[in-house]
């Protein structure tokens, strides 16, 4: 189910809109924000310099600091008798990053989730379980108005009281539920321990999952334990909100609705654009905002971006799932590691489930990294040499594929700590 046609357009036409966009876009940050006008005239170039969308690269970043530098609302550039909603995300130290819509602004959001739930197969028929948190996040209600757009019946749960998500989930007969993958399967133990059989009593079809790293898998588990298709979200406040990507159910990949949103990629150290597959830093240009448009903003997400033709008719270019934020990178003896590379290799190991965690420190003058991993609760491991077998195997591929030495010890069933929103993966004991 295609929502717009615009989604399976010709590149030519794609390419003409995606100019024009970025031509108007960037009259208006000139002309509206000092902030810009500074930047673009630092770079001395015009706006006549910009007659493509491939003149794009000619423009500067912009980066999170920026917007903390303009707290609350300097970059906007309308009055705020034409902002409508405000969002922000979390900051762990200071202040938050603030972003505001205009009606317009909200009617892009809604196309685009409107886009994401028909990827989903999403009709009026059916009921949507939303438990992304609701409020100054834009999980909740981005997800919200894209299903109320379709016609869909919205369940507003938010986060939070598992075990009453898991009984409404069930009395109301959801079938497609919105969450973290980390979330969905917190509550598939919860139904589970309640004793209640989930594929069975629940009419789960399909889910969308996003707001954290995913790795293959984990999106495997989440779509085996709970026996749904996997749809996997992009997005993120200072772009829109949800809604930036999706994958379709013919692979993995996230379509980017680049007619709003231009994507590139660039190496995060020289800040040079990289060919497409090639992995390095998301950023994201907005064609189409007006409370507050963003130039090239330099999203922090490793990825890559691939433009073969995609079997569902979207022709619109495609990211992987991101494999970990360019400041999240882990340096364990020189060696650049994602902990989603790290948790690939556990996921391809039977008997495992993927809840595990990473603790880095120092021996010596070496770092030295510990992975804890839960052992299923299905599987009867009844001699020690079956576990220091697994253990091995895994030390082994991490060595292998990831030049990594790690001393991995496998635990009980749910005896690593959960956490209801963003799971803790790593924890670095070294400074
Ligand atoms: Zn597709």
């Amino acid at each position: 189910m295609i929502w717009n046609k615009v989604e399976s357009s010709s590149l030519e036409n794609l390419r003409k809109l995606q100019t024009k966009r970025l031509k108007e876009t960037v009259k208006r940050v000139y002309t509206l924000t000092p902030f810009y006008k500074k930047k673009i005239d630092e770079l001395g170039i015009s706006l006549k310099d910009i007659k493509s969308i491939e003149d794009i690269v000619k423009l500067p970043f912009t980066k999170k600091q920026d917007l903390r530098d303009h707290y609350p609302f300097g970059l906007f550039t309308v009055p705020m008798s034409q902002v409508i909603r405000v969002h922000s995300s979390s900051g762990t130290t200071g202040k938050p990053t603030v972003v505001g819509y205009t009606e317009h602004d909200m009617d892009v959001w809604d196309e685009v989730m409107a886009r994401v739930f028909k990827m989903a197969g999403t009709t009026e028929e059916d009921i949507v379980h939303n438990a992304y948190g609701y409020g100054l996040f834009t999980g909740g209600l981005g997800l919200h108005n894209g299903a109320a757009k379709v016609k869909a019946t919205v369940i507003p749960s938010s986060g939070g009281f598992t075990d009453r998500q898991v009984m409404l989930m069930k009395d109301f007969g959801a079938t497609i539920l919105a969450s973290t993958p980390s979330f969905a399967l917190h509550m598939a133990e919860a139904a589970s321990k309640a004793g209640i059989d989930y594929k069975k009593d629940f009419k789960l079809k399909a889910g969308i999952f996003g707001a954290e790293p995913t790795s293959k898998g984990l999106k495997k588990e989440v779509s085996k334990v709970w026996g749904i298709d996997y749809h996997e979200i992009y997005g993120l406040s200072e772009i829109i909100g949800p809604g930036v990507s999706c994958s379709c159910k013919h692979s993995d990949l996230l379509h980017i609705f680049e007619d709003h949103f231009y994507p590139e990629i660039i190496d995060s150290k020289t800040g040079k654009v990289l060919p497409d597959g090639e992995r390095g830093e998301l950023v994201i240009t907005s064609l189409t905002k007006q409370a507050l448009p963003i130039i090239r903003y330099r999203t922090g997400d490793i990825t890559s971006l691939k433009r073969e033709p995609c079997a569902c008719g979207r022709t619109m270019v495609r990211m992987e799932s991101v494999v970990g934020r360019a400041d999240d990178m882990m340096i364990i003896n020189g060696v650049n590691i994602y902990p989603s590379q790290i948790e690939h290799v556990i996921s391809q190991t039977e008997g495992l489930t993927i809840n595990y965690q990473i603790v880095v420190s120092k021996k010596g003058h070496l770092d030295a990294l510990d992975i804890l991993i839960e052992i299923s609760d299905d599987v009867m491991i009844d001699s020690i040499s079956e576990i220091e077998n697994i253990k091995k195997s895994i030390q082994h591929n991490l060595l292998n594929n990831l030049y990594i030495n790690a001393n991995v010890k496998l635990v009980e069933p749910r005896s690593i700590e959960r956490s209801v929103g963003k799971a803790i993966r790593i924890i670095d004991k070294r400074d």
